[in-house]
């Protein structure tokens, strides 16, 4: 734990990923107790490890909130509100997609009938939704929640809907401090996946939610993963980029004649051994910069009676 603003904590939690930690925030409240920004996935040992962060605080934890429904970001918070009786507040939008997601067994089929239709055999989509079933017993999500709404106020923060790389994602924004969760990253960029159900444009979402950071220009964002970010719009600016060489990177995979599902370009594009959740985060990213640059005019969708999707280059 380390402050890093002033009134500002930050606790950095281990991940049995190939991303192997992620950063939760604590920031003081007005009432002199803790709000808790994240929890981490759901540790074996939680009650002795919560226990041990609240032994070191000098204040309770009273409250929590959640930035958004992935694994590595919600996974613990049943286990923090066990230990430490405080309210978990969280996105409408997002707590219902981490329902439908984690909350009952119908969505992995219909999630599988979308990676047949883009062309990803049985096998591969086997492994990769039995990875995320091996996931399932860490992901305690908290039952009660207080739905909170973008605009709303915690402790003077304001709310803010950070689309893309989570559909209901929310940050914090207070004195040009943005609690980001995984918006802006340094290292690495925040997959930006297609979803089931979700944003049939995320990458379009996440463009303008780059776009929004840069007119905010925060001093300091809080990240999800890796350093803090000092230099926000530069970081936004690098990241748009990014994504720009992609969706060109991703036009050039695809002939005008032949079409291709988004499965074979995403081999093309990441033509590289990856484990089933990378390969997953491959195709639905690969996906989302298709359907970017199918709104674009820049590439062709092509559906058949069976239901499978492939493109061309328009
Ligand atoms: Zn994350």
């Amino acid at each position: 734990m380390r402050e890093v603003a002033d009134g500002i904590l930050q606790l950095t939690l281990p991940l049995p990923f190939g991303l192997d930690h992620v950063h939760c925030y604590l920031l003081r409240r007005p009432t002199g107790g803790w709000l808790l920004v994240d929890t981490g996935l759901g540790m074996h040992d939680w009650e002795e490890s919560w226990g041990r962060v609240a032994e070191e605080l000098d204040a309770p934890i009273e409250q929590i909130f959640i930035t958004h429904f992935h694994p590595d970001h919600v996974g613990g918070a049943a286990d923090v509100q066990r230990v430490t009786g405080a309210e978990v507040l969280q996105g409408a939008l997002d707590h219902r997609l981490l329902l439908d997601l984690w909350g009952d067994g119908t969505w992995a089929a219909r999630a599988f009938d979308v990676f047949r239709a883009h062309g990803v055999p049985e096998d591969i989509s086997g492994e990769i939704f039995a990875s995320m079933d091996a996931m399932r017993p860490e992901v305690r999500y908290a039952e009660s929640v207080t739905r909170l709404e973008p605009g709303d106020d915690v402790d003077g923060w304001q709310v803010m809907l950070l689309g893309g790389h989570a559909d209901g994602h929310l940050a914090l924004w207070r004195d040009g401090i943005l609690v980001g969760g995984d918006n802006l990253l340094l290292e690495i960029t925040p997959n930006i996946g297609y979803t089931l159900d979700g944003d049939s444009d995320p990458l379009g979402t996440y463009l303008e939610t780059l776009a929004r950071i840069e007119a905010l220009a925060p001093r300091l964002t809080l990240p999800g993963h890796g350093p803090l970010v000092v230099d926000s719009v530069a970081r936004a600016r690098e990241t748009l980029a990014h994504h720009d060489g992609r969706l060109a990177e991703t036009v050039a995979a695809l002939g005008r004649r032949e079409p291709r599902d988004a499965y074979q370009v995403s081999l093309a594009l990441w033509a590289y051994d990856l484990v089933p959740i990378h390969r997953r985060f491959a195709v639905q990213e690969t996906i989302a910069h298709l359907e970017r640059l199918v709104c674009e005019g820049r590439v062709r969708r092509h559906s058949d009676d069976g239901g499978s999707v492939a493109y061309t280059a328009a």
